[in-house]
């Protein structure tokens, strides 16, 4: 199967450096294959979502010189899909409904574990879901990072696919979508590392194939933090993309071409010197 990469961001803030690192390094990856670069936003979990973020990232990335091959996915436009995935998981008996609260739960690490709920079934009100999972590593190896292995009864135990609202979670919506549109290649920052064994398994629950993973390492920012968007942290310019292009493509490694005037010609002549076992070099110092 030829190449098929993906971005896809969350509508909770505007694009910043990380995301933009994350947009870049993904769509680097698919173009030195030869392969697409598709986009989804991942627009499900509405008290997240910063109103006419989605439309500014969109927006934005063609001003960095970024464009989708192919129309932009709207999670919010596949509920269907995941009731389809939900029921699937339903029938096989693989989750369950838990009316568990947080604070019951950190009594145990925060951990739900063998499908064992503390609290008792509540039918006057709604559930959330949670699959099972089982008592064994999930091992994969990450492109960038190397071999990983995490055990999900251990270290996540049983994890919610559908909310109490009735939102499914990121971990189902992501496997669904990233099968449905033949993503083989996963492109996206470190801080979701620890979410691919949980998607894994999803994976196999499901029947569906497992893409390769590549894991950049986060942008921090002056601080050494984590960059997040709910902080406003290091948003980008659309209407000046050069300056923090340059620096996306630096913490990735290359040399940003300083003739280049306009996004797309610096695009490519980064691809020009581009190859994803240089990742390594990238810097894990400050986007700042
Ligand atoms: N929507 C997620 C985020 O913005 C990324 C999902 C992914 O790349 O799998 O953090």
């Amino acid at each position: 199967m030829s190449y098929r990469g993906r971005f896809a961001p969350s509508p909770t803030g505007l694009l910043h450096a990380g995301s933009l690192v994350a947009a870049v390094g993904s769509w680097l990856c698919a173009r030195h294959a030869g392969g697409q670069w598709l986009v989804r936003m991942e627009d499900i979990d509405p008290p997240r979502e910063v109103a006419g973020s989605a439309a500014a990232i969109l927006a934005a990335l063609p001003r960095f010189g970024l464009m989708a091959d192919g129309p932009v996915i709207q999670q919010s436009s596949r509920i269907a899909a995941y009731d389809a995935a939900f029921e699937q998981l339903r029938r096989a008996d693989l989750v369950f409904p838990c009316w568990c609260s947080r604070s019951e739960l950190a009594g145990v690490s925060g951990i739900h574990r063998d499908g064992h709920c503390l609290a008792s079934a509540d039918p006057s009100r709604p559930p959330a879901w949670r699959i099972r999972v089982p008592d064994e590593e999930i091992a994969f190896v990450d492109a960038l990072q190397g071999p990983q292995k995490q055990s999900l009864r251990e270290e996540v135990g049983d994890f919610v696919i559908r909310r109490v609202e009735g939102f499914y979670s990121y971990q189902l919506a992501c496997v669904v979508d990233d099968a449905w549109q033949g993503v083989t290649e996963v492109v996206r920052g470190s801080d979701l590392l620890d979410s691919t064994p949980r998607q894994i398994w999803l994976q196999h629950c499901l029947g569906l194939p497992t893409p390769r993973y590549l894991h950049l390492p986060l942008v921090l920012d002056s601080q050494g933090r984590k960059l997040s968007k709910s902080e406003r942290a290091l948003e980008v310019d659309p209407i000046d993309p050069l300056p923090s292009l340059r620096r996306a493509l630096s913490f990735l490694g290359l040399t940003p071409d300083e003739n280049a005037s306009d996004p797309s010609a610096l695009l490519d002549a980064a691809l020009a010197q581009f190859d994803p076992r240089h990742l390594t070099q990238c810097s894990d110092h400050r986007a700042a």
